[in-house]
């Protein structure tokens, strides 16, 4: 039972997507048989499996790793039904930020696109209360930034209880949940508060992400950044803590290697399409099209980074750790 009365429907453990590939609803991220090869998964697809699409760049917070500083107009409605027609065959669509619940029309954009699409939904959860009863049922989850306890959250990100506040609707209202959250050496002891929090809230999965030399992370303290040693060691520490402490959530650790550059496609307000992170491009980004001009599968084709796409959201070329299901009693 949801905490609106409304009876809770049990859904199936995942939802295929086509090419062998399926959505886990439990852990909010897609899987395919090991069997499957990577190469021909990606090679045989006709555009992305998941995209990042902009739906503003205005945000209530300025996180201290926040790569989004630059501004753009939002996109109308009317925009953005021309790239949801152009965004044909995608599977899954972030409607992501900045922090897109500051648009007072997002649950118009979530009607929108809600068909045609797993929605999943990167927010920082502040503005949760104005939009989650009518987005429920209609997106796959909401991923909200979080750094743990409040003093880090605080310190890195933004208002801890301004995020809660919006993570308690979006429960009410009955939305999945998952948590991301930004490593840096200082935020290395807060890691398993973020898992315990996140097992509380019974999320699908918590998604650890090395900050990236962008935006305001280029004011970073160096000392901040860990090496790729030092996160391997960070995600087996955590796995062992999942195991002893019984934490159900899916654990992901995103690194910077060469097997996840490129892996994301980002669709900024104006409808530019970029591969991202791109080591060696100017801002990280690398220019692929535009998709109020063209389908996503014309932009696909020119797509440099197909493969590593694949193997980054199907989650072989991250760390990973399964999302435990509950007993069934
Ligand atoms: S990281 Fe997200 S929540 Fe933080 S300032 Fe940037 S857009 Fe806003």
């Amino acid at each position: 039972m949801t905490h609106l009365g409304i009876p809770a429907v049990p859904s199936p453990a995942s939802r295929p997507v086509g090419g062998g590939v399926a959505f886990a609803n439990d852990g909010h991220h897609f899987a395919a048989d090991t069997g499957v090869d990577t190469a021909s998964l990606a090679a045989a697809a006709s555009a992305p499996l998941s995209v990042i699409l902009q739906v503003t760049k205005r945000c209530n917070f300025d996180c201290s790793f926040c790569s989004e500083i630059l501004q753009l107009p939002d996109p109308t409605l009317e925009q953005l039904d021309v790239m949801r027609r152009n965004l044909t065959g995608v599977a899954r669509v972030f409607l992501s930020g900045g922090e897109p619940l500051m648009r007072r029309d997002f649950g118009e954009i979530v009607d929108m696109y809600h068909q045609d699409h797993i929605l999943a939904v990167p927010t920082n959860a502040t503005h949760g209360l104005q939009h989650a009863r009518q987005i429920a049922g209609k997106i796959a989850f909401a991923n909200v930034g979080l750094e743990g306890p409040r003093a880090t959250t605080n310190r890195v990100r933004g208002d801890y209880d301004q995020v809660m506040h919006g993570v308690r609707a979006l429960m009410d209202a009955g939305i999945p949940l998952s948590l991301s959250a930004v490593v840096y050496r200082s935020t290395l002891p807060a890691l398993p508060f973020t898992c315990q929090i996140a097992d509380v809230l019974d999320a699908g999965k918590v998604k650890l992400i090395m900050p990236l030399r962008k935006g305001n992370a280029l004011d970073l303290d160096e000392n901040e950044f860990i090496s790729d040693q030092e996160a391997a060691e960070t995600f087996s520490r955590l796995s062992e803590l999942r195991t002893v402490h019984q934490w159900r959530p899916a654990l992901r650790m995103t690194t910077w290697t060469p097997s996840n550059e490129g892996h994301m496609i980002v669709i900024e307000p104006n409808g530019v399409a970029r591969a991202w992170p791109v080591y060696d491009a100017p801002d990280l980004w690398e220019p692929l099209g535009n998709v109020l001009q063209e389908p996503i599968s014309a932009i696909w084709q020119r797509y440099r980074f197909k493969e590593n796409h694949f193997a980054k959201y199907l989650g072989r070329s991250i760390r990973t750790a399964a999302h435990t299901p509950a007993a069934r009693g």
